[in-house]
């Protein structure tokens, strides 16, 4: 039987709900019985094929004009997306922001933070992402269609809705899978 394809990536984040992703441990061997990973932004293969996945997993928010990009490019290219960790689902921390006007978070972290070079100004490279005025969850952005919420997620929450998806049902977190540090 063909393998179920998987790609992930991720947006605006600390990369820890990927991390926990990886703390399945050894199960990542099973998974790997049953799963051909084809891109994650922690291999060489960092974009979900042209031609398609079964299994799209977004972590982080949608804070830029190239994470956005990243959101609809996964779901154009996945039949399920899956939304892990709290940034995903809700914005999470990252939304901390949106209570200040987006330049003078800039400029707080670019020119006034306390470990920048004095005299350094806030970058205004055409070729960096363009930070939006407000941080959005996931699914303000694309189709969401299971959400693992956590800070990150426990390894047994994520494992828990591959393998329900997997078996070809809809997973249903129940309270004891998600708990927290
Ligand atoms: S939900 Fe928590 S662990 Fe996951 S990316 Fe956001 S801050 Fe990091």
């Amino acid at each position: 039987m063909a393998k179920v394809t998987l790609a992930s990536d991720w947006l605006d984040v600390c990369s820890g709900c990927h991390m926990s992703l990886l703390d399945i441990d050894e199960k990542i061997v099973e998974l790997a019985q049953h799963v051909q990973i084809l891109s994650t932004p922690i291999t060489d293969l960092k974009h979900p094929p042209e031609s398609g996945v079964d299994i799209g997993i977004l972590t982080g928010a949608v804070s830029n004009d190239h994470q956005e990009h990243v959101a609809k490019e996964m779901r154009q290219r996945c039949k399920i997306l899956i939304a892990i960790g709290d940034c995903a689902v809700t914005g999470g921390i990252c939304t901390m922001r949106n209570f200040f006007d987006v330049n003078k978070v800039l400029e707080r972290a670019y020119v006034e933070a306390e470990s920048v070079e004095p005299g350094s100004a806030v970058p205004r490279s055409p070729e960096i992402a363009k930070l939006f005025p407000q941080v959005r969850a996931v699914d303000q952005v694309v189709k969401v269609d299971v959400y693992i919420p956590g800070c990150p997620p426990p390894a047994k929450a994520i494992w828990f809705a591959i393998t329900e998806l997997l078996a070809g049902r809809t997973p249903v977190l129940t309270d004891d899978l998600l708990t927290y540090d």
